[in-house]
């Protein structure tokens, strides 16, 4: 009877009032208590899930690029650990491949699993200790989640992306990039002990002291060698308030030049900045956007801040905010943008790192023909960081000491797969001659990708991760979607 029970709350939506039992392994389909009459393997008890109802389907073939749509044949909503544990063997026994799905917020289906499994993070969502120096949570926890309970601690993570909503396990898998990691390198490099599940169902525990290799390859590493279900990161003392200066520029080799200045020196907590529309018919101009973190009564010195610095002193905008504030500073535009229904059109971002000594004449190229019809009037992101500050050993970089993230988060008009697809093929184009002045992609956007491609990514590191993925995952069951291994 409990069995029954279970088994109706396992899987659920293949047709109404249909119930899953397990899964043919020779007609490679789900078998329902109509169908039993053939080879079966019973679905494992879980605590949560395994639905395959359209919704779910749907939701799982898409991501905030709405441009790739794999389906897959199941979604787990786990209940448990355990529940990934079994789902990961039980898949691995049927050839069937499986991804972990955080918020989705991918943009060219790399948390998608085609007739496979979509694991959906989102249930595996408890903090369970936030405090000191750590916090220990589930893969699916935001981290919007992760510095509201900090803040009322007092404490936050050393490095934040710009945007809240994304789960620690996905930005813990592809890098973490903000405004802190001139400073403190990505999410990745505050990562103090990870409790995964390989490619074989094998729960393991890892840091940099146990099971070290595992460690090394899981963060940044794609999904490709195990799954992350949880994770203890470093947290530091939070300030209470950011002071924010937006700093304009006209001249491209200006702005590069402070910005290098300000990323040596450490002026300032956050360091980001932006190419922004012209409102003469020049095209584009330069933002450094920075902020200075503070806990009154110490307060910032703006004389000191700015010393030196070659943008017009006229156009400065200095402002105040809470650091809290600061860090949901896009919810509004993000709030608006759904209203308007933008926020749900495509997204065929390019996001790459241009070499510093490349980067007045690659951006300055692509900018010279770029117009905000290009971009669908996304924002262009462009600022330097310290290669030195970056430790993970999957997160390809431009060999130099200083590098700039170039990022066009394109908008496409929904409904028209032709101007998606130019932007697709211009990415493209724009990442071919980026490789030739030596840069590097970050795998979040939409840049078709051959195995050769990534072979030439990850360059002198490729054998690492060949070699890992034999070791952890040897049947290649994980994360298909970001195009590595299949
Ligand atoms: C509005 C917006 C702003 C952004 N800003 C930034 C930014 O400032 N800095 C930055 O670095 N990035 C930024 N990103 C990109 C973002 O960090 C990545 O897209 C990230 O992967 C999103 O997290 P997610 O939970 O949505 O992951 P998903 O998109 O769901 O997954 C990403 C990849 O990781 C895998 N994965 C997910 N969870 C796990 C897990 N627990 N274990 C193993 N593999 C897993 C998936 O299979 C997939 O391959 C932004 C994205 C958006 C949409």
């Amino acid at each position: 009877m409990l069995q029954a029970f279970a088994r109706r709350k396992f899987l659920s939506g293949l047709a109404a009032g249909a119930v899953v039992l397990g899964f043919d392994p020779v007609r490679r389909s789900w078998v329902t208590e109509a169908h039993a009459n053939g080879p079966l393997d019973g679905i494992p008890s879980l605590d949560g899930m395994l639905v395959t109802d359209n919704t779910s389907i749907q939701e799982a073939a898409d991501d905030y690029g709405h441009i790739v749509h794999r389906s897959p044949r199941a979604v787990l909503r786990p209940g448990s650990i355990q529940d990934i544990v079994k789902i990961v063997k039980f898949a691995r026994r049927h050839r069937l491949q499986v991804a972990m799905r955080g918020q989705g917020h991918s943009n060219y289906g790399q948390a998608q699993a085609f007739q496979g499994v979509v694991i959906d993070s989102r249930t595996l969502d408890t903090v369970h200790q936030i405090g000191g120096n750590r916090a220990t949570v589930d893969a699916g926890v935001t981290w919007r989640t992760v510095i509201e309970q900090g803040a009322a601690v007092g404490i936050t993570p050393p490095v934040l992306t710009d945007y809240q909503d994304l789960s620690v396990g996905g930005t813990l898998s592809v890098g973490g990039l903000g405004g802190a990691t001139q400073h403190h390198g990505l999410q990745v490099d505050n990562v103090l002990e990870l409790t995964v599940v390989t490619g074989e169902g094998d729960l393991v525990t890892c840091s940099p002291t146990r099971n070290s290799d595992l460690f090394e390859v899981v963060l940044a590493g794609l999904g490709q060698f195990a799954i992350i279900v949880r994770a203890t990161i470093r947290m530091i003392p939070a300030p209470t308030q950011a002071r924010v200066y937006n700093l304009y520029y006209d001249d491209i080799a200006l702005y590069t030049k402070d910005q290098r200045r300000l990323l040596a020196e450490g002026r300032f907590g956050y360091l980001e900045g932006q190419v922004v529309p012209s409102a003469s018919d020049t095209g584009w101009r330069f933002m450094i956007e920075a902020a200075a973190y503070y806990t009154p009564p110490s307060a910032p010195n703006d004389a000191a801040l700015l010393a030196g610095l070659k943008d017009n002193p006229s156009e400065r905008v200095i402002s105040e905010t809470t650091y809290t504030g600061w860090q949901f500073r896009i919810d509004p535009t993000v709030e608006f943008l759904k209203a308007l229904g933008v926020w749900f059109f495509p997204h065929p971002w390019y996001s790459v790192f241009v070499p510093a000594s490349k980067a007045n004449e690659y951006v300055g190229n692509v900018l010279s023909t770029l117009t905000e019809a290009d971009t669908g009037q996304g924002p262009i992101l462009f600022y330097p960081i310290a290669t030195s500050k970056i430790g993970a050993s999957l997160y390809p970089l431009p060999n130099e000491p200083v590098a700039f993230a170039f990022n066009l988060l394109r908008t496409a008009p929904p409904d028209d797969p032709a101007t998606v697809a130019a932007m697709v093929a211009d990415n493209r184009r724009l990442y071919e001659k980026l490789v030739c002045a030596g840069g590097t992609r970050y795998s979040i956007g939409s840049i078709p990708f051959s195995r050769h491609d990534w072979q030439q990514h990850f360059g002198r590191r490729w054998g690492l991760l060949t070699r890992s993925k034999r070791h952890y995952d040897p049947d290649n069951v994980l994360t298909p979607g970001q195009g590595i291994f299949t």
